[in-house]
């Protein structure tokens, strides 16, 4: 059911022109699925050249006719949902029903940035002198360039794609090789929903190649990237080098603390049914449990329960809870992490291991009494694992969660309004969530800060990224335009 892949260029389903390909894994079994067209340079730019041409033509079209192809793309990924899912869920791994979540999810991105690319209102701002009229307006910031990672392929591409179109822009995305299947199929729904040609191109090939042709090519205007904090910062440079525009969403580590005043079990069934979402290969998981001392222990108990009576295995079976991860770098990347950690005192509670088997399989694992200095607690674990370590101040847990560069994420669990409010200002974070574990929605904005990026995705603080900002100062010199020798 896994079907030949294809690069989407100035309207047309083609291979790339020289030739070059890559091999797709199914994660649940190591086996090779299907290929990957590579993109060759020639390909790149006739993608630049074609954003560029169609960018004069989509930029005119109102946003009140925008409106009606985005919403019908909308539609078009909610009529293929199924389809979709079972390509996402073979080629990624994640559960057939969070693979239709992140579909249905993306296609309310798609309609609600549609229908906010009707509201990019300027403003007039009174002139020092009465015949003086100075209006704000906006404008689309022209050809982006986009690339969009493997743990979330579909929403996290068409999150760029959609504020991109809905301003005007045009787009050429770099979707992930890993999962090129499923974003292929959402690309169509925007190609059949009537998107000229041009203003949307889908390109894959060997990451840092197609980033150091697209990101200084000549036509492109703005930058957008989720992915780690290392790539992030090479692309940031290369784009800041050519004075373009963009938006970095990069890896976070988010610290999620418990106070003493909350239930323990019920915090650890609210964070467990998050945490192991997409196998722990999430930018915004809780990754660093600081769960304070007088809960610490019942916090422990109920959250190793549920760990360990997770079902994992192949996301195409109906009862698997958590599937594999999307690559043995991944599986790799938690042993060591485990290894390390263990080493530097903790213990393993549950799990630890990776699982028997073909696939990239690793044991939803619970760390306790993990030390600062682990490798766990100062590198995004971006996998199944949760290290969780005892605190007893809110200053002393204030300092713990702000110490590393990330901020991206944070999690705050207490009755207390005081000690919320106090954290709510303190934590250096993008986002926080207080008790609970929610932070995505199309109409809120999603980024972080300090090292984990900066700009937004979603929210009007996500479109405003596309825009760029245009003044227009007239003074009226006096009578009509006619009476004055003009046309
Ligand atoms: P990686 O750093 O090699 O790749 C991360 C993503 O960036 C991939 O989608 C990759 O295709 C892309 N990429 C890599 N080099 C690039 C380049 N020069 N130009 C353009 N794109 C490039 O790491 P990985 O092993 O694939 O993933 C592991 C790490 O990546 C995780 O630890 C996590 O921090 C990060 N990650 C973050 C997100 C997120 O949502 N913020 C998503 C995926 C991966």
């Amino acid at each position: 059911m896994y079907h030949q892949t294809a690069l989407y260029i100035d309207g047309e389903w083609c291979q790339g022109s020289e030739g070059i390909t890559s091999d797709v894994f199914n994660p649940a079994t190591g086996e090779v699925i299907g290929q990957v067209p590579h993109a060759s340079r020639a390909d790149l730019q006739r993608a630049v050249d074609a954003s560029v041409r169609a960018f004069e033509q989509w930029r005119h079209v109102t946003p009140h006719e925008r409106v009606k192809v985005l919403r019908k793309a909308g539609d078009l990924l909610r009529e293929r949902v199924e389809g979709i899912a079972r390509l996402m869920t073979l080629e990624q791994g994640k559960p057939l029903a969070e693979s239709r979540g992140e579909l249905l999810f993306a296609a309310e991105h798609i309609d609600w940035c549609a229908d906010e690319g009707r509201r990019l209102y300027g403003r007039i701002v009174p002139g020092r002198a009465s015949n003086v009229r100075q209006l704000v307006i906006r404008e689309p910031v022209g050809p982006v360039a986009a690339f969009s990672p493997w743990n979330f392929p579909v929403s996290q591409m068409i999150r760029k794609i959609a504020g991109a179109l809905a301003t005007g822009c045009t787009v050429t995305i770099k979707a992930p090789e890993e999962t090129p299947a499923s974003c292929m199929e959402a690309v169509r729904c925007f190609a059949d929903a009537g998107v000229p040609r041009g203003a949307l191109n889908l390109v894959f090939g060997v990451p840092s190649e197609i980033s150091n042709f697209l990101i200084p090519a000549q036509g492109i205007r703005k930058v957008s990237f989720t992915g780690s904090v290392p790539v992030g910062k090479k692309l940031a440079a290369l784009a800041a080098e050519n004075m373009k525009r963009c938006t970095m969403e990069l890896g976070g580590h988010a610290p999620t603390i418990a106070f003493g005043d909350v239930d323990p079990t019920w915090v650890a069934e609210t964070l467990a049914a998050v945490k192991f979402r997409n196998a722990g290969q999430t930018c915004i998981s809780p990754t660093r449990f600081y769960i304070h001392e007088s809960i610490h222990d019942a916090f422990v108990e109920r959250f190793v329960e549920i760990a360990s009576s997770l079902r994992v295995g192949d996301g195409m079976s109906a009862d698997t809870q958590m599937g594999p991860l999307a690559n043995p770098r991944r599986v790799a990347a938690m042993e060591h992490f485990v290894d390390d950690a263990v080493h530097h005192g903790a213990r393993v509670a549950t799990g630890g291991k990776r699982l028997a088997g073909s696939g990239y399989f690793y044991a939803p694992t619970v760390l306790v009494d993990v030390p600062e200095e682990a490798a766990i607690m100062n590198e995004e674990p971006f996998g199944p694992i949760v290290p969780i370590a005892r605190f007893k101040s809110f200053e002393e847990v204030v300092a713990r969660a702000n110490r590393l560069p990330f901020g991206l994420a944070a999690y705050a669990f207490s009755r207390s309004l005081e000690t919320t409010a106090a954290l709510s200002e303190r934590i250096e974070a993008g986002m926080l969530s207080v008790n609970g574990a929610l932070l995505t929605s199309p109409e809120t904005p999603f980024g972080g800060i300090k090292d984990s990026g900066f700009g937004s995705e979603g929210g009007i603080e996500g479109m405003e990224s596309y825009l760029t900002t245009k003044l227009i100062s007239e003074i009226r010199v006096g009578g009509r335009v006619s009476e004055l020798g003009g046309a």
